[in-house]
């Protein structure tokens, strides 16, 4: 059945009978960008019914449609797998079996608050009358055992208090790397109680990959409350000698794939260039259409962003802490301001309307205005809305390492992740001029000195912030972003932002808090570089040779 919908292709959300929120149905875009049309997409991409879009879920699957329906109204092509709108991604979830499950005596321990299954994904592994035997604290090499004393064994570990007198989890990784315990039957490490219950419930939950490996000789590794592990061995592990030896153990330990309920999608698409020769080469215009989904646990939305102005004014990238004695009067008056203007409301999805449904409607409107002007650029124009970025920026790399056009033929990607904030009250020196700017410069100034021309350009250019596209800037954007997978192919890439927020990967991040005319001014200033990328004579010219993309990024 075909709904002559606005959006057509929304018709299999609508059949799934999840309808589309009302403003969607009703509103009309127009052929120019502008802050009401951005403002349409983005109260619909990132509607509490879009449930926070986590890849593999209904919500990323209808924004996908809502993305597909729109560039073929636009009069786009299909680029995706098999002519379609779509390039699958193929997830699975890769979960602790939920059969693990410890054994000693009495004493049974399985997936839960006192343990999660951690390390490598290893197929599920049967342990049948496995010695215990205590190794000492993984952060103590002088008191490690020697490997033949491990090999067979579960080796139950600790971690000790560190120079700074505090037991880190940080220790964990190289523990479970270490190839001391390589012949050992089973790794366990008591340290659960160094994980908040919410981090241990994500963990357990899974996590999305498309490498589907399952190793059948990796070493099983479990994390567990060191009451757990004390019941385990037998005895109590404060003041256990390294060597000691315990109990015996039964169970299993191990790792399964879960498909996805929903395909999750990039999608693909092109608007074609004028030039014989030149139409066979792509601009890419690139954002994200996934975000991290939704959480179990309401809280109360405004309290939360009354308590993240003061103490996290970064969201999820500020430390996580308790407001000082100062703090708390603060963020008692600005609820007690907010609840003047509403009641409590009771929130639990994160729906990434700056991150990344801003990107997502920028791409959107310039496809709409391009397809709505005369003239089209010699070259053509690959708009990719990449998923699974949340999750590692899985969706880009899926798609540069399977592109469904040639990837030589793809001469510079511009990419938008989080364009709809970057004022004053979101960050100290940010203001309507305010940028991030990363890779613009790094494989071709060519592309760079196009970029900063189309934004000089602009009636009200931004001034470009280099700043954290600084070498060996601590928090590497440069290699945690979607224009990455390209750059590693050595294709001139650049990732535009206008900044972190206090809604930053928080259920706050909601359409209404987005700043839309300067968001239209990114994207009319994209709009532009890209045209002038498309009608270069020559395609930029790269300043070095080419590299290896498997080479590890290095900002
Ligand atoms: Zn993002």
């Amino acid at each position: 059945m075909r709904l002559r919908l606005r959006f057509a292709a929304l018709s299999a959300a609508v059949l799934l009978g999840t309808p589309l929120p009302a403003r969607a149905q009703a509103a009309r875009t127009t052929a120019a960008i502008t802050p009401a049309d951005l403002r349409t997409r983005l109260f619909l991409i990132a509607d509490d019914s879009m449930g926070g879009r986590e890849p593999g879920g209904i919500g990323d699957w209808k924004a996908a449609e809502y993305i597909a329906s729109e560039f073929k109204r636009l009069g786009l092509e299909p680029a995706g797998d098999g002519g379609s709108w779509f390039q699958t991604v193929p997830f699975v979830r890769m979960k602790p079996d939920p059969a693990t499950r410890l054994i000693a005596g009495t004493v049974s321990v399985g997936v839960g608050p006192e343990l999660l299954v951690a390390g490598r994904p290893v197929t599920p592994r049967r342990l049948a009358a496995v010695p215990t035997i205590y190794g000492g604290a993984v952060n103590d090499p002088a008191g490690a055992l020697p490997a033949d004393s491990i090999a067979g064994r579960a080796v139950i570990l600790t971690i000790a208090p560190g120079p700074n007198s505090v037991r880190s989890i940080g220790a964990l990784g190289a523990a479970l790397r270490d190839p001391r315990y390589a012949r050992a039957a089973l790794v366990v490490v008591a340290a659960l109680d160094l994980l908040g219950p919410e981090r241990v419930a994500a963990i357990n939950a899974g996590r999305l990959t498309t490498d589907t490996a399952l190793s059948a000789t990796a070493v099983p590794a479990v994390i567990i409350t060191p009451a757990a592990a004390a019941a385990l061995l037998g005895r109590s592990l404060e003041g256990a000698a390294a060597g000691t030896g315990g109990r015996r153990l039964d169970g299993t330990v191990g790792f399964v794939r879960e498909p996805v309920p929903y395909p999750a999608r990039n999608v693909v698409a092109i608007l074609r260039g004028s030039d014989p020769v030149r139409r066979h080469q792509y601009v890419a215009l690139t954002a994200h259409n996934d975000h991290v989904g939704f959480d179990h646990a309401p809280v109360d939305h405004d309290s939360l962003r009354a308590f993240d102005r003061v103490v996290r004014p970064m969201g999820a990238d500020s430390p996580s802490r308790d407001a000082t004695a100062e703090e708390r009067p603060r963020i008692r008056a600005s609820l007690d301001s907010l609840r003047k203007l509403r009641p409590a409301r009771a929130d639990s999805i994160r729906n990434g309307a700056d991150d990344d449904g801003s990107g997502t409607a920028s791409i959107l409107e310039i496809a709409e205005r391009m397809a709505g002007e005369r003239s089209r650029p010699r070259r053509s124009i690959l708009f990719v809305s990449h998923t699974g970025e949340e999750v590692g920026l899985v969706g880009s790399g899926w798609f540069t390492d399977h592109p469904t056009v040639p990837r030589d033929s793809i001469v510079a990607e511009i990419d938008q992740d989080m364009v709809g904030r970057g004022t004053a009250q979101d960050l100290p020196d940010a203001g309507p001029t305010y940028l991030e700017v990363i890779g613009a410069r790094r494989l071709s100034r060519e592309f760079g000195d196009q970029l900063e021309a189309a934004n000089a350009a602009q009636p009200v250019p931004f001034v470009f912030n280099y700043a954290y596209d600084a070498p060996g800037h601590p928090l590497q954007y440069y290699c945690r972003a979607d224009h990455y997978n390209y750059a590693r192919y050595s294709i001139p890439a650049v990732a535009f932002s206008r900044g972190e927020h206090l809604d930053y990967h928080q259920v706050t991040d909601e359409p209404q808090y987005i700043d839309y005319d300067d968001m239209a001014r990114v994207s009319r200033m994209v709009h532009d570089a890209a045209l002038r990328v498309a009608d270069m004579d020559h395609r930029p010219a790269l300043d070095a040779p080419k590299r290896d993309p498997k080479e590890p990024c290095r900002q």
